[in-house]
């Protein structure tokens, strides 16, 4: 077994943005290059988009199988965002431990809250666009929303804005290249922070132990 198996742990990697804010995008790029990331398929009860698929996008399900799997605490977290239901289950966090991976998440400002305080060990990334400007025109590309819903969207991201301090990282989405670069920097650096090391014993030559650190 190598060194980097013997002390890595799993990393549970929440980004948030505004909607349009590129997440998505982001997240495809950097689990293409890195084959044993996993992504977080959230539960919604939003409509598919075209292009969607169930099971890879979300797990499209309806209001009452939504509320089934909250009866049946499936759920680290959910949250009402845009007037629809979104929720993180349980199954890939202990996915992520069992096999130690990186594992990403992408939530809303609300999700990224209570994830952090069920999970104090996650990094929290807050995705900026470069302006609100530059957010309408994304999602004016995207195409994905009527004009109405656009202009809800643009309102809720002037309030989802405030939380970015509260987020371990920011990162300032101009170009995507470079995005994914430092969201690339953030995680490797996570992956050598002292606190995910145990290096009980090893003075005795007993070498490195298996177990992290319990954080603080
Ligand atoms: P969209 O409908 O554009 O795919 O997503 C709308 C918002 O819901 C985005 O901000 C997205 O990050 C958020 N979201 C997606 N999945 C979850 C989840 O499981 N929990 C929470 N709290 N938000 C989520």
């Amino acid at each position: 077994m190598s060194q980097q198996e013997l002390l890595k742990n799993e990393i549970l990697v929440v980004l948030s943005s505004p909607s349009g804010g590129g997440k998505t995008t982001i997240c495809e790029k950097i689990l293409k290059k890195h084959k044993d990331h996993i992504y977080s398929v959230s539960a919604t009860t939003r409509k598919r988009r075209k292009g969607e698929k169930h099971g890879k996008d979300y797990l499209f399900v309806s209001e009452e199988e939504f509320k089934k799997k909250i009866r049946k605490k499936e759920f680290v977290e959910w949250a009402w965002v845009h007037g629809e239901r979104y929720g993180t289950l349980k199954k890939f966090v202990a996915k992520a431990k069992r096999g130690k991976q990186v594992a990403l998440f992408v939530l809303d400002v609300q999700g990224g809250m209570a994830f952090k305080k069920k999970y104090p060990q996650s990094v929290l990334i807050f995705l900026l666009p470069p302006s609100m400007n530059e957010l309408k025109t994304r999602l004016l590309k995207r195409g994905t929303e009527k004009t109405e819903e656009i202009k809800k969207r643009l309102k809720v991201a002037l309030k989802e804005m405030k939380f970015w301090s509260k987020y371990d990282y920011v990162v300032i989405n101009a170009s995507l290249s470079q995005t994914v670069d430092s969201v690339e920097k953030i995680i490797e650096s996570e992956e050598l922070k002292s606190t995910r090391f145990d290096f009980t014993g090893w003075s005795k030559g007993k070498g490195l132990n298996k177990k992290p650190r319990p954080q603080s």
